[in-house]
């Protein structure tokens, strides 16, 4: 039995692909959170986000130069947004 406590944040990370230009400075940031794809776009890694990746992420979000990366607090599940 693993005593394991993780902080368990439920901070939904959304990059939108059609912004994305692929500097990879997110990647370089937060290389846990964020990963470039062979797509040249990046992605967010299957992971859970803890306490301590906050900042990184937060401050990837802010230097994305193409503003791809959007952060919310997954407060109510996912909003279906206008179609
Ligand atoms: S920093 Fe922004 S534009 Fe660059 S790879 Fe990351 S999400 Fe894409």
């Amino acid at each position: 039995m693993g005593g394991r406590e993780r902080a368990q944040l439920s901070m939904r990370i959304v990059i939108d692909p059609m912004m994305c230009d692929g500097h990879a400075l997110c990647e370089a940031i937060a290389p846990e959170v964020f990963v470039m794809g062979a797509d040249e776009k990046a992605h967010v890694a299957d992971i859970e986000i803890t306490a301590d990746m906050l900042a990184a992420v937060r401050e990837a979000a802010m230097m994305c130069p193409c503003q791809a990366i959007s952060l919310g607090e997954d407060d109510r599940g996912q909003e279906e947004s206008e179609r």
